[in-house]
């Protein structure tokens, strides 16, 4: 038995988790950067990153019960991500690990997604629906990768759903997440007003749909609510009709979403249907894990180790274009998880 700490600061949230070997999650303790105004300041968030790191660590550790020197391995999200963001935490991953004398591991944040789903879920090997601020991606393992059935091919749905709650002078009370506070006012909406859909091949696009649907934010002509709920409609069935595609060609058993998007209660409920249409069971990642976190980091940080994917601190770059289909996940084939 040993345990991971991991580390997560691919964007605006810095958080740290400690995992077990044998996939009991012991922390997860995570610190949200939330803009006074705007969208994300990559050297702002970096900067609450660094405030933020030494408490984060020590309640990480304090909250899993263990001492520091019972720490065998330091994984980090190594990409993709936010160039300062992923410096940050890639600085203090170092640190530790050197301190304590134990082996570095660097992971791929999408797949880390994938495998705190799988593990909590209880999910073999689903279709996964990954939907977030930075990424919107089908995936689904298939001959030693995690294979991209499709993406979007310009902005991810969660900043597509941020830009317009920030257009339409929406205000991020406590925290709550821009994507909520849509969600709150389509349940109010319920006049569908026609936006572009637009899904090529299996990728998607969401940045003509952002402006289409500021356009006639702009106009005046519409109800936010409605426009809210238009909105989601015509997001969330791109997202579905994609995910249903990637589940009649693999023919898997299970369909998995994740990310901060994966909140969403529309969205869980079109994914359900589409999922029991086709005899598959649908899961949703709870939310601690499926924001951004770092205990999905320090499991996929345990996985990477059992297999000797360590990494020399000389060596241990960041990469933040790392796309998920170029990342090793041979734990998956050899059956250890
Ligand atoms: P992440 O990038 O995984 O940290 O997730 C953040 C994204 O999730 C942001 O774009 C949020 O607006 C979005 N989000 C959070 N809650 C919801 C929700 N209930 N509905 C839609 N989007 C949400
Ligand atoms: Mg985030």
């Amino acid at each position: 038995m040993f345990y991971c700490l991991g580390i997560e600061s691919t964007a605006d949230d810095f958080s740290v988790g400690v995992a077990s070997s044998e996939g009991e999650i012991l922390s997860n303790v995570i610190s949200a950067y939330v803009p006074s105004e705007g969208g994300i300041h990559p050297r702002e968030a970096a900067r609450h990153h660094v405030k933020v790191a030494g408490e984060v660590v020590a309640e990480a550790i304090s909250k899993a019960g263990i001492s520091s020197r019972e720490i065998s391995v330091v994984a980090f999200s190594q990409g993709p991500g936010l160039g300062p963001c992923l410096r940050t935490g890639a600085t203090v991953a170092r640190a530790i690990a050197h301190y304590l004398g134990v082996p570095l591991v660097g992971v791929n944040h999408c797949v880390a997604h994938i495998e705190i789903g799988r593990l909590i879920c209880g999910v073999k090997d689903p279709v996964t629906l990954y939907v977030s601020g930075g990424n919107t991606i089908v995936t689904a393992y298939e001959g030693g990768r995690y294979r991209v059935f499709g993406e979007t091919l310009d902005i991810a749905v969660g900043n597509c759903l941020d830009v317009f709650a920030r257009r339409a002078g929406l205000r991020q009370e406590h925290g709550k997440p821009f994507g909520a506070l849509i969600e709150e006012l389509a349940s109010r909406g319920g006049e569908y007003i026609p936006l572009p859909y637009t899904v090529k091949g299996m990728d998607m696009s969401f940045s003509g749909l952002l402006t289409a649907a500021t356009n006639l934010l702009k106009s005046g002509k519409y109800d936010l609510a409605d426009l809210c709920y238009s909105l989601q409609e015509t997001a969330f069935s791109m997202l579905t009709e994609v995910t249903e595609r990637a589940l009649a060609h693999t023919e898997k058993g299970d369909v998995l979403l994740t990310g901060g998007v994966a909140a969403n209660k529309r969205l869980q409920s079109m994914l359900r249907s589409m999922a029991s249409e086709h005899g598959a069971e649908f899961h949703v990642v709870p939310k601690q894990y499926a924001l951004d976190n770092g205990a999905m980091i320090a499991w996929t940080g345990v996985l990477a180790y059992k297999c000797g994917l360590t990494l020399p601190i000389e060596r241990s770059y960041v990469r933040l274009r790392w796309r998920l289909d170029e990342a090793p996940v041979p734990w998956v084939e050899t059956g250890i998880f």
